[in-house]
């Protein structure tokens, strides 16, 4: 089917002391209707910039997209380009095309007005709800993201609930327009492992039953493996292995993406590595500056498979399959 979101070539800038770092450096990405996309890679690898770039939320942090593309495809079947598209139309988008829930809840959560509030407000200005019909609503997604006693829950301010209620009246808030794409930039981080397990389970319900396409950022490899369809690892700024996740973790083609494996529990069950709650293992040496990138690979200074080669030109994507990729020059020696 149609991409809902398709990422060309797309760069985000941060200028730094008059310097310009690029936090995102070129990446291609593309999310089709129920399908979920993850994202991840070290600490600093441009994961947050990514989504926020998507959002076109960079405002908070003065980044700027200088070149790329993010082609959108909206609720009303118009495909847009969100890099070149006017702060107005962009303001409609944002909770009613595309939701998003962040890890920390009290980032989207408004600690003035109560929950119920602030999902019917956004229900009013996109869905044109009257206030009575709005609050309806909210006590309706309130039950159906699993929170008890909905509607007195719907009445409370931010702070009475608990964290885990709070990221499920996050996920609430996110659906509320029925968006055809939800972001979520580590939601379940700040959770822990039972109720990280039980908000997982419920994203997934509803994507299931909505057809939403998903871009998912995290660090949990475990994660990964219980969620998403596709993966796309990042490091300093670019994408350097993407393919099925099934296939990149049975066999990586990346030296990275096999660091990152590396010290996963023996590849089992999807539900096993949850049960464990495999990390990201740590890689020896530490991720690059953006500032101050090496020649060539990012990943060679720390890559036991590199030559002079690799120090040489930023390898391009070599296409493992029609679904795989691999910017290692090395790929086809170095499968494990
Ligand atoms: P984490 O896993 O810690 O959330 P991330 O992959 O989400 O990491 P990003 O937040 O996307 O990382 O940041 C990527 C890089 O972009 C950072 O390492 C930093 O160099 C740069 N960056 C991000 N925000 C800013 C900012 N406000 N000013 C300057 N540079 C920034
Ligand atoms: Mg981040």
């Amino acid at each position: 089917s149609e991409p809902i979101l398709e990422i060309s070539n797309l760069r985000t800038v941060f200028r730094v002391r008059g310097r310009e770092i690029a936090a995102v450096n070129g990446i291609d990405l593309v999310i089709r209707p129920g399908e979920t996309v993850a994202l991840v890679g070290e600490s600093g690898s441009g994961k947050s910039v990514t989504s926020l770039s998507v959002m076109r939320l960079l405002a908070r942090r003065i980044g700027v997209i200088d070149n790329g593309s993010i082609r959108f495809r909206g609720k009303d079947g118009k495909t847009k380009d969100l890099v070149t598209l006017g702060e107005e139309e962009m303001r409609q988008i944002r909770g009613n095309d595309i939701g998003m829930v962040f890890q920390e809840p009290m980032t989207s959560l408004n600690p003035v007005y109560t929950i119920g509030d602030q999902i019917s407000e956004s229900l009013r200005v996109h869905r044109r709800l009257g206030r009575r019909e709005g609050v309806e609503a909210a006590v309706g997604l309130l039950d159906k993201v699993g929170i008890p006693d909905a509607r007195r829950r719907a009445g409370q301010y931010p702070h009475e609930l608990s964290g885990g209620m709070r990221q499920r009246a996050t996920i609430a808030m996110a659906l509320a327009c029925d968006p055809t794409l939800l972001i979520a930039d580590e939601p379940t981080t700040a959770l822990d492992v039972t109720i990280q397990a039980q908000i997982l389970d419920l994203m997934q319900a509803l994507q299931r039953e909505r057809g939403m396409g998903m871009l998912f950022v995290t660090h949990n490899l475990g994660v990964v493996a219980e969620i998403a369809n596709r993966v796309a690892v990042m490091y300093a700024g670019r994408i350097v292995e993407t393919g099925p996740v099934a296939e990149v973790f049975k066999a990586p083609r990346h030296p990275y993406t096999m660091g990152l494996l590396k010290s996963m529990p023996r590849l089992g069950t999807a539900s096993e590595m949850k049960r464990t709650g495999a990390k990201l293992p740590a890689i020896p040496g530490m991720v690059p500056s953006l500032a101050d990138l090496p020649a060539g690979c990012a990943f060679a200074p720390r890559c036991a498979f590199a030559r002079d080669a690799c120090r040489q030109a930023m390898p391009a994507l070599s296409p493992v399959n029609d679904h795989h990729g691999s910017r290692c020059i090395r790929w086809q020696e170095i499968s494990a």
